[in-house]
């Protein structure tokens, strides 16, 4: 628990630390706990209770006894007093979520992502498909906090712009967060997707004490999102977390970035289906570029390896092995307690891959003799991106630290 500070000029900081407080006490929490909690003084937490109150942030519940002395009212957080939208931007897909107050899904929707290469027509879509889940869900406007936006790297935070990311063909350099902004009326936050998940993770975390973790992502692309003593971590321009080039033992097909064994292409779609066509599960003429049969081809060969075909079990642990090894030096690095995978393509291995990988990672955690490192996936599924998107926005909106403060567009 963070504690706040009495002082008047910082009374936004000690309401996100009295909301944060109350956010976490699912059962409901009294004003006196809450002076225990935030070292703050009685005055203030009445000030600024009454202010969550009078905004419908909070509600005042059932009156608790506990022992001797006169009941004590419970202050609860109103979860669907306001919502925030989350949309993570992949190559393939466009993913949107509704979360609540307490960062539970309320509405989401999934699209295929129209015309790639017209970066305009994709904003306009993403605006379109925000006023659907809305309207869909039945909420008023201004209950919406704002939309977090999940992209691929790099990205120019400062600028809200998608700078070239390598599987988006066309977008050289997209502005997002403004048109966006223009197009829906809503403030709008940008973050690399990995970031994003991160939040996602840390939000939905009940573990006591500060966080340490990775998170994994793997889809079209590789990537790793870093939590450290509870904050999330983005590095000086906010692209943290580029793990793709981390080189391999084996030769893979050359990257786009020149080299011959960066693990990111031991695992791109395009690297597995070859493999699969070498060990005749597809024919040879299998389409190896575009995505929209690329991503059913390698969920297809993600299901024979989990019905246990040989030469599919095969390519997958070759996969595995390249991939531990890399996660590995990221454990090392941080050294984190917790690894966790996710993305699109973790959806297809997870049934038969985690095993393997923890194995690789466990092996090679060097301080694995001071603590464990647990190896996990997620329990957020297919929709961590977008989450972490709206999460962006709760976390930026109600949590009391200063991270997501420079990712507010400039007013
Ligand atoms: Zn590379």
């Amino acid at each position: 628990m963070q504690r706040g500070t009495n002082l008047g000029r910082l009374g936004g900081y000690n309401q996100a630390v009295i909301l944060d407080a109350i956010r976490r006490a699912h059962g409901g929490i009294a004003r006196v706990e809450l002076v225990e909690l935030t070292g703050l003084s009685p005055q203030t937490i009445s000030n600024v209770v009454r202010r969550l109150v009078d905004e419908g942030l909070v509600r005042e519940d059932r009156k608790a006894v506990s022992g001797p002395g006169k009941p004590r009212t419970l202050l609860a957080l109103e979860v669907s007093s306001r919502f925030a939208i989350g949309i993570h931007l992949d190559p393939a897909l466009m993913t949107l979520v509704l979360l609540n107050l307490d960062g539970k899904v309320a509405a989401s929707a999934r699209h295929e992502m129209p015309a790639v290469a017209e970066p305009g027509h994709t904003v306009r879509a993403m605006a379109d498909r925000v006023q659907e889940l809305i309207g869909a869900a039945g909420i008023a406007r201004g209950k919406i906090l704002g939309i977090g936006v999940a992209a691929p790297g790099p990205i120019d935070v400062p600028h809200g712009i998608v700078v070239g990311p390598p599987m988006l063909q066309g977008w050289e350099r997209v502005s997002l967060r403004d048109p966006l902004q223009e197009l829906t009326g809503l403030s709008v936050l940008l973050d690399k997707d990995v970031t994003a998940a991160a939040v996602a993770e840390l939000w939905a975390s009940e573990r006591p004490g500060p966080e340490n973790f990775a998170f994994i992502y793997l889809g079209t692309g590789l990537g790793a999102g870093v939590v450290l003593q509870g904050e999330v971590l983005r590095g000086a321009s906010n692209n943290i977390g580029e793990i793709g080039h981390f080189p391999t033992a084996a030769e893979v097909p050359e990257c786009a970035c020149g080299r011959p064994n960066c693990v990111g292409m031991a695992l791109a779609f395009r690297t597995l289906i070859r493999q699969g066509i070498d060990a005749g599960l597809f024919p040879p003429d299998q389409d190896l570029t575009d995505l929209a049969l690329t991503t059913p081809a390698v969920m297809q060969l993600c299901a024979m390896a989990r019905d246990g075909q040989p030469q599919a079990v095969e390519i997958f642990d070759r996969a595995a092995r390249h991939l531990g090894t890399a996660v590995a030096h990221v454990a090392n690095l941080l050294d984190v307690d917790r690894v966790i995978f996710g993305g699109p393509l973790w959806e297809g291995l997870a049934d038969f891959a985690l095993p393997a990988l923890r194995r690789e990672v466990q092996e090679q955690f060097v301080a694995r003799a001071i603590h464990e490192v647990e190896v996990t996936g997620s329990a957020l599924g297919h929709e961590v991106g977008a989450i972490g998107g709206a999460c962006l926005v709760l976390d930026h909106v109600l949590s009391p630290k200063a991270s997501g403060l420079l990712l507010e567009r400039p007013t």
